[in-house]
C-alpha cells in the first residue's frame, strides 16, 4: 500500500464547489435533451474486453482492462458509444426505432493527461439510433447548439465535415484508399502540428508533392459554408463518394437552419478527421473561440458500429460533450452559479431555549421547498454562527430570538452586504425565494 494519501492522476475529485458547476451542467443538460425527446439509458462501466476491441481504431492502446474476480477480460469503457452499440444489439426486439437516447457518466482513457485532456472523463451522449436521414444528423447539431446556448456560452463554432470528404480528397489527388488511410492520419494531426507539419509528413510517407499541395489546398478552404461546399463539389466532381458526401452535407444544414442554427455558430471545416474509427457519414465538433481548449464535444454518423453487434446496419449519429471541458472552461470564462453552497441561509441558534423554535422554522422553510442549513451547536455565541455562514459563502442568515418569536417576525441577514430586514415569519420563504 503506497504511503501517499493521493488521488490518481488524470484522474479527479471534485469538492462541493466545484460539483455545484458540474450538477448544473448535468441538468441543465437533461432538460434541453429531454426537451428534444431524448430518454435515459445508464449502462455499467464495464464491459467484456471483446465488447470494446476492434471498435475504436490507433487509440485501443489506451483501455484499461484487468481480469475480474472469476478471471474474466474485462475493461473500463473508453466511451458511452461502444456500450449503446451493444445495448442496441442485446435489446432490439424491445426497442422501437428511431431510437433516441442519452447517457451521462464517466469513462475512461489511458491518455498522458494534460489541459482538458484526463483519464476519467465524464461524458454525456446523444444519439439517435436507427435513422439514416440527414434529418436526424441536423437535430443532433441543433441539439448542442442549444445545449451549449441554454449553458450560457456564446463565442462557439461547430465544424461539420463528412468522412467520406478526406476520402475523396485523397483519391482526386490520385492516391489509393490504402494511402488515403495516411492522409487522412496525418491530417487529423492539424491542430497539433499546423499546414507544414501535415506537409512534412505527408511528404515523408511518400506522398508526390503536386498531390500534398492539392489535399492541403482542399482542406484549408474556409468561408461561408454554401461557398465551401459548392467549391468541394467542384473540385470534387470526378468521386462519387464524395460528392454525396457533398449533398449529404447540404441537406444537412439546410436542416439545422430551418431549426433554427445561426449561420457564425456551424461551417464546413474539410480537415475535419475526428480520431474515432467507426465514423461513416457526417462527423463535426464544437470548439470555443476562447479560451483555447480543444473541443468541447464531438460526434458524427456511425452507419455500421452497431451492425457489428447487431448483425443488421443500424444507422446511427450522435455526439458527446466532454463535461471536463465545459466545467473547465465555464469555470475560467465564469459561467453557472456563483453559489459555493446549495444552502441559502443558514438557521441560526439564538440561545438554546430557542433552539426548538429555530428547528421549527427551519422545518417550515425546508417544508416550503428552501435550502436551509441549521446550526448545530445551541450554545455557540451568535456571532461565531455568522461568521461561519459568511466562511461558507451562504448569502444569508437567519435569526430568531424571543422578541422576534414573540411577535411571529424573523430577521433575515444578508452576509454579503451586512443589511438585515425583521420580517413577518409568513413571508420569509417568499422573501428568500426571491432574494
Ligand atoms: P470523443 O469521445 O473522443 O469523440 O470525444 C468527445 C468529447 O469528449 C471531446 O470533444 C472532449 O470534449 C471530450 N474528451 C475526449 N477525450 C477526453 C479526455 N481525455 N479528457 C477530457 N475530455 C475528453
Amino acid at each position: 500500500m503506497s504511503s501517499r494519501v493521493q488521488n490518481i492522476r488524470g484522474m479527479r475529485d471534485h469538492l462541493p464547489s466545484a460539483m455545484i458547476l458540474r450538477q448544473h451542467i448535468v441538468a441543465t443538460l437533461v432538460s434541453v435533451f429531454e426537451r428534444y425527446g431524448f430518454e435515459p439509458l445508464q449502462t455499467p462501466v464495464i464491459e467484456y474486453a471483446e465488447t470494446l476491441d476492434g471498435k475504436i481504431g490507433d487509440d485501443e492502446k489506451l483501455i484499461y482492462r484487468f481480469e475480474d474476480h472469476g478471471g474474466r477480460k474485462v475493461a473500463l469503457r473508453y466511451d458511452q458509444t461502444v456500450p449503446l452499440a451493444r445495448v442496441v444489439a442485446q435489446y432490439q426486439g424491445q426497442l422501437l426505432f428511431p431510437w433516441r437516447r442519452y447517457a451521462i457518466g464517466q469513462s475512461y482513457r489511458g491518455e498522458r493527461p494534460g489541459r482538458g485532456r484526463y483519464r476519467e472523463l465524464w461524458q454525456a451522449d446523444v444519439d439517435i439510433v436507427g435513422s439514416s436521414s440527414p434529418v436526424a444528423d441536423a437535430e443532433i447539431i441543433a441539439l448542442l447548439t442549444d445545449s451549449l446556448v441554454a449553458l450560457g456560452f456564446t463565442g462557439f463554432t461547430t465544424l461539420l465535415s463528412h468522412r467520406q470528404l478526406l476520402g475523396g480528397i485523397a483519391r482526386v489527388s490520385g492516391l489509393d484508399d490504402a494511402a488515403a488511410g495516411n492522409v487522412y492520419r496525418a491530417i487529423d494531426k492539424l491542430d497539433k502540428i499546423g499546414v507544414d507539419g501535415v506537409r512534412a509528413e505527408l511528404l515523408a510517407g511518400g506522398v508526390a508533392h503536386d498531390a500534398v499541395e492539392r489535399i492541403l489546398a482542399l482542406i484549408s478552404l474556409r468561408g461561408a459554408a454554401d461557398d465551401v461546399l459548392a467549391e468541394l463539389a467542384q473540385r470534387l466532381s470526378g468521386d462519387e463518394r464524395a460528392l454525396a458526401a457533398v449533398n449529404n452535407l447540404q441537406a444537412i444544414i439546410s436542416h439545422v437552419r430551418a431549426m433554427g442554427v445561426p449561420e457564425q455558430q456551424f461551417t464546413i471545416a474539410p480537415s475535419l478527421a475526428r480520431g474515432l474509427s467507426y465514423y461513416t457519414g457526417s462527423v463535426f465538433e464544437t470548439v470555443v473561440h476562447n479560451p483555447p481548449m480543444g473541443s468541447l464535444l464531438g460526434g458524427g454518423r456511425y452507419d455500421e458500429l452497431i451492425g457489428l453487434f447487431a448483425g443488421r446496419p443500424i444507422p446511427t449519429v450522435g455526439l458527446a460533450f466532454g463535461i471536463e471541458r465545459l466545467h473547465d472552461v465555464m469555470e475560467e470564462l465564469g459561467l453557472g452559479p456563483q453559489a459555493r453552497t446549495v444552502a441559502v441561509a443558514l438557521m441560526t441558534i439564538f440561545s438554546p431555549e430557542m433552539a426548538p423554535a429555530s428547528l421549527a422554522l427551519a422545518h417550515e422553510l425546508r417544508a416550503a421547498g428552501l435550502a436551509i442549513e441549521v446550526a448545530l451547536d445551541p450554545g455557540e455565541k451568535l456571532g461565531k454562527q455568522l461568521q461561519y455562514a459568511d466562511r461558507r459563502g451562504m448569502p444569508y442568515a437567519l435569526v430568531l430570538g424571543p422578541d422576534e418569536l414573540a411577535h411571529g417576525e424573523v430577521v433575515v441577514k444578508d452576509l454579503r452586504t451586512g443589511d438585515q430586514r425583521r420580517l413577518a415569519r409568513s413571508v420569509v420563504a417568499d422573501a428568500l425565494r426571491r432574494m
